[in-house]
């Protein structure tokens, strides 16, 4: 069994209950265990590099949350599993990034692996950056942890501003 992290994020059809679903359907996910799940967490909308701020307005905000796991699948196998839940919710894909969805299924951290092909870079390409990754997976993940590639969970977190990141009562 590999220990694995998953980002949970929903700003569309009720946010905070797509994430409280998905969270019940990662614990039935084939050959896993959910071990835990962190608070939740209301976010505003991420701007891509060229959007104007008045657009954050445009999206509703985010509820996001990490989760724990153990799983004998492979990352492609638990990729196929993640993106079936995300349809399951509703989500459709149209090409545009970071729109607004019913429920977004990251792979955060696969073990200590790390993967860079067509479909999966592991550890997810965000996690160094987006406070609504950092500062859930910080109450689950051990404080020394050294993310490959990128550097110890602790500086990450002192690095990241916790702007537009609210805990909120669950
Ligand atoms: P971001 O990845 O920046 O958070 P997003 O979650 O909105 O953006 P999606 O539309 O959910 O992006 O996924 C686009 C593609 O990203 C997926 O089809 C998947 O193949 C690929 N992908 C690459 N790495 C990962 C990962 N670690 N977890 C989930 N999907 C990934
Ligand atoms: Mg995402
Ligand atoms: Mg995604």
């Amino acid at each position: 069994m590999i220990e694995i992290y998953v980002g949970l994020g929903a700003n569309l059809d009720d946010p905070r209950a797509q994430v409280m679903q998905a969270i019940d359907e990662l614990a039935l996910l084939p050959q896993s265990c959910l071990l835990a799940v962190s608070s939740l967490y209301r976010s505003v909308p991420m701007l891509l590099p060229d959007q104007p701020k008045t657009e954050t307005a445009a999206q509703p905000d985010y509820i996001n949350a990490v989760a724990k796991l153990e799983t004998a699948l492979n990352p492609h196998a638990l990729l196929d599993e993640l993106q079936a839940l995300e349809r399951a919710h509703g989500r459709q894909r149209d090409g545009r990034r970071w729109a607004a969805r019913p429920l977004d299924l990251d792979i955060l951290l696969y073990g200590n692996q790390q993967l860079d092909n067509d479909r999966l870079r592991v550890p997810h390409a965000g996690i160094a950056v987006r406070n609504f990754v950092l500062y859930p997976l910080a109450e689950l993940a051990p404080q020394k942890l050294q993310i490959l590639g990128v550097g110890k969970l602790t500086d990450l977190l002192h690095r990241c501003s916790s702007d537009g990141l609210e805990k909120i009562a669950s």
